[in-house]
């Protein structure tokens, strides 16, 4: 059917437990119409006894209640409780190493006025934990970042997404794996689903919150540099500096910590392998995979 359920798949669906091809949405809901909808992407991994973990659930569900009430939506869910609710679904899927996908959406509402209620979807898939070898090439996009007056950029709101979508398969039909996006400014910002660190000197570099979704994963790789004493400053650079950079990596829940090979086809000077770069790749692998204290 596709590469995300199949007809046993069960779902969270405002209250309810039911299967993924049953599923029913308005279709004249203002979320289809103006991708009016905030979302989360979340992990969890077998950890190395064999349990099964989610990685940061409360940052994340946290995050998805900030998406919400950044652009107006009405949010009356507890955060454990939707921990709880997403473990169940977890586990009703017999999924260890999966991606989970809590969207709140807006009822049938053909006009800009705001809605009375939300509602809520939990959805989980297998995806294996990546943390591989393999280096991206990178392509500056054409697509610049959205301007932080036009929208609340700190929110996952779906339709921000579109900026993504259309850097990602810019880069992609170019032959390229992934764009690389400026903020209005001209400074480096970020990934289409993902932040960005460079690494010159033996230092770890990363724009600083104001033109990203500064992630869950970013906020980890400052944790793992200070454990690491890897310095770590968080500051506006071009895309020259990156150019000049020793080494660079995306971060996020899906890419999880992934080396650049090149960037407009200049590539970094250190072997992967050999940079600090690699060391919080490496940290955040093992934290990721660690049970529950
Ligand atoms: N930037 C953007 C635009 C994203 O979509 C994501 C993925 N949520 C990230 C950064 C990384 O965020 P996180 O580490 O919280 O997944």
């Amino acid at each position: 059917m596709n590469n995300y359920y199949n007809e046993q798949t069960i779902i969270y669906l405002n209250g309810d437990f039911i299967r993924a091809a049953e599923a029913k949405m308005d279709f004249y809901s203002q979320s289809l119409h103006y991708g009016y909808s905030v979302f989360e992407g979340i992990r969890s991994y077998q950890t190395t006894n064999g349990s099964t973990r989610i990685f940061k659930p409360v940052e994340h569900f946290d995050r998805l209640r900030q998406s919400a009430l950044a652009i107006n939506m009405p949010y009356h869910w507890d955060t454990q409780e939707l921990i709880d609710i997403t473990y169940e679904v977890l586990t009703r899927n017999q999924l260890g190493d999966a991606y989970i996908r809590p969207v709140v959406y807006a009822p049938a509402n053909m006009s800009f006025a705001p809605n009375d209620q939300s509602f809520l979807v939990i959805q989980a898939w297998q995806m294996a934990p990546f943390l591989g070898e393999k280096l991206l090439r990178v392509r500056t996009s054409s697509f610049q970042r959205p301007n932080p007056r036009a929208f609340h950029i700190h929110a996952k709101a779906a339709g921000h997404y579109v900026n993504s979508i259309v850097a990602s398969q810019e880069a992609r039909t170019n032959g390229y794996d992934e764009a690389l996006l400026l903020d209005m400014n001209g400074s480096v910002a970020e990934a289409p689903g993902a932040n960005v660190f460079i690494e010159k000197n033996g230092c770890l570099f990363t724009p600083p919150a104001g033109h990203i979704l500064s992630g869950i994963t970013r906020a980890t790789v400052l944790e793992l540099a200070a454990n690491l004493a890897i310095p770590v400053q968080e500051k506006y650079f071009t895309i020259e500096e990156m150019y000049d950079a020793d080494a660079a990596f995306f971060c996020g829940t899906a890419v999880e910590v992934i080396g650049l090979g090149s960037l407009d086809d200049r590539r970094f000077s250190l072997i992967w392998e050999n940079s600090k770069s690699h060391q919080i790749q490496k940290a955040y692998k093992q934290l990721v995979t660690q049970p529950a204290a």
